[in-house]
């Protein structure tokens, strides 16, 4: 019997964060100058979050650079107490999946609010971070 990838398996935040770098170097690369951008194919309009080389709705490997707003709302969180390796040595942390004003839906670490004060509907802005080896990253904070 498999299970169903949640928000509380390991495998799914995984999955979201294994992004091939050479195909979304422009993604890193906006980050690192505070901008937030994702890929929006040209055929049919789609907008992928994180950045698709191919388009998961038409295969088209025909995409463009969009900027995304950085207003979210909070549509679910998840308070990870026992987290994956990779992050073994952190702080509890709570994981959110943000919607943004055009839909797109954005997962990430919640910075600085407290498990008892998240709620879905909550008003978030998106944060680009950079890693103290370096390399950017972003998160949620309270708007
Ligand atoms: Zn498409």
């Amino acid at each position: 019997m498999s299970e169903a990838p949640s928000l509380h398996s390991r495998r799914s935040i995984t999955l979201r964060f294994d992004i091939p770098i050479s195909k979304t170097s422009e993604f890193w690369e906006s980050l690192k100058n505070g901008k937030f951008v994702t890929t929006k194919c040209t055929k049919c309009g789609n907008v992928s979050f994180p950045p698709q080389a191919d388009c998961p709705k038409c295969m088209s490997g025909e995409a463009q650079w969009v900027v995304l707003g950085r207003e979210a709302t909070l549509v679910t969180f998840t308070h990870v107490r026992t987290a994956p390796a990779s992050f073994a040595g952190k702080e509890p942390y709570i994981i959110g999946i943000g919607e943004l004003s055009g839909g797109t839906k954005v997962l990430a670490w919640l910075e600085g609010v407290r498990p008892e004060d998240a709620k879905p509907g909550m008003k978030l802005r998106v944060e680009p971070r950079t890693s103290e080896e370096g390399n950017p990253y972003y998160v949620f904070v309270g708007a």
